[in-house]
């Protein structure tokens, strides 16, 4: 299956004609639309009390009236995923920003990423600890534009040179993240997969009325990951995509395997070379890491303006509005629409 997708894509790629690109799906066209995740995992209904659902269902759909409301006034895709993402950074509830989860050494390790549809420009940095909202580094190291992705002490040092606000490196340490450490520590056969240790991953992807599209991801990683390890989320073409003929993506998951799927550039190709919809896309490719071992979900828009989800997960927390009053967020699978 996975190998016959390879060969028509490579097929279309080398020889289809321009008609080739045109969408064979049925969309519908919307002024503007958004979707947003706050990361994905065997959530179970059990686990979660009516309290807990409701302060993420809030969270949620704070972040979404955030964006939504930049995007009906005509802002732009960019402002839109930023806006979210900065807002879910601050909520101790996600693996982002305030409340991420700690390295094997109980520190901080930031990875964030940003791309635009239109022009492609894309900025990204990893494994920072004082800039407190790192979407706002990659936004940064974008528009700067000498470079796509920083990392470490070196992204540390452009920090320096910008305005944006830092803090200690304790300040964005929760008690929550601290236990999961511990209970990390303690079972030495838990994987960096466990699904325990990975959701909480925010992203964020829009189509603006202009109709440019942008995407976003920003995340701790995963609990006690050593060695200067970086996943998925920073990775221009894995973690986080935008192309204006194709689409916007943002991902969450176990990290690795969305790398070598190459996930969200991936799920562009496909629409951009086949004509398929953002959904049917979407699942091709996390069939794609379940066949690999891996598990997560992605958030897609298309130009037209579909907000697509797709997750091998028992839930995702996620959301999506568009101008035609489509407003929802959602916890589990079985809740919201299609
Ligand atoms: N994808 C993130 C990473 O591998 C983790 C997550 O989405 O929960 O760092």
């Amino acid at each position: 299956m996975n190998r016959f997708f390879r060969s028509a894509l490579l097929a279309l790629a080398l020889c289809a004609p321009a008609s080739a690109h045109a969408h064979n799906h049925d969309p519908v066209d919307t002024d503007w639309a958004i979707a947003l995740h706050g990361g994905a995992g065997t959530l179970s209904r059990e686990a979660m009390t009516p309290e807990r659902e409701a302060e993420y269902t809030a969270s949620l759909q704070a972040a979404l009236d955030a964006g939504a409301a930049i995007l009906a006034e005509g802002g732009t895709a960019e402002d839109a995923i930023v806006a979210v993402i900065t807002i879910l950074e601050d909520d101790p509830l996600f693996n982002a920003g305030r409340g991420a989860v700690l390295t094997w050494d109980g520190g901080i390790s930031h990875d964030a990423s940003i791309m635009l549809g239109d022009s492609r420009a894309a900025g990204a940095t990893a494994g920072t600890s004082t800039v407190r909202h790192p979407i706002l580094l990659a936004q940064e190291v974008m528009r700067d534009g000498r470079h796509v992705f920083l990392s470490g002490a070196g992204a540390e040092e452009f920090a320096d040179r910008t305005e944006l606000e830092r803090m200690e490196p304790e300040w964005f340490i929760t008690q929550p993240r601290v236990e999961a450490l511990e209970r990390y520590r303690a079972n030495s056969t838990a994987s960096l997969a466990d699904d325990e240790h990975r959701y909480g991953t925010v992203g964020a992807v829009a189509r603006d009325r202009h109709g440019n599209l942008a995407a976003g991801t920003s995340t701790g990683g995963m609990t006690g990951k050593r060695w200067d390890r970086i996943g998925d989320a920073p990775i221009i073409g894995a973690g986080t995509y935008a192309d204006n003929r194709a689409c916007a993506v943002s991902a969450t998951g176990t990290g690795e395997y969305f790398i070598r799927a190459n996930v969200a550039s991936s799920i562009c190709n496909l629409m951009r070379l086949t004509g398929m919809g953002p959904r049917e896309a979407a699942d091709n490719l996390m069939a794609e890491v379940a066949e690999l071992g891996g598990s997560g979900g992605v958030i897609v828009v298309s130009p037209q303006g579909e907000a697509a989800f797709s997750f091998n997960t028992s839930g995702m927390y996620r959301g999506r509005a568009n101008s035609e009053g489509l407003n929802e967020v959602a916890i589990f699978a079985e809740e919201g629409g299609e």
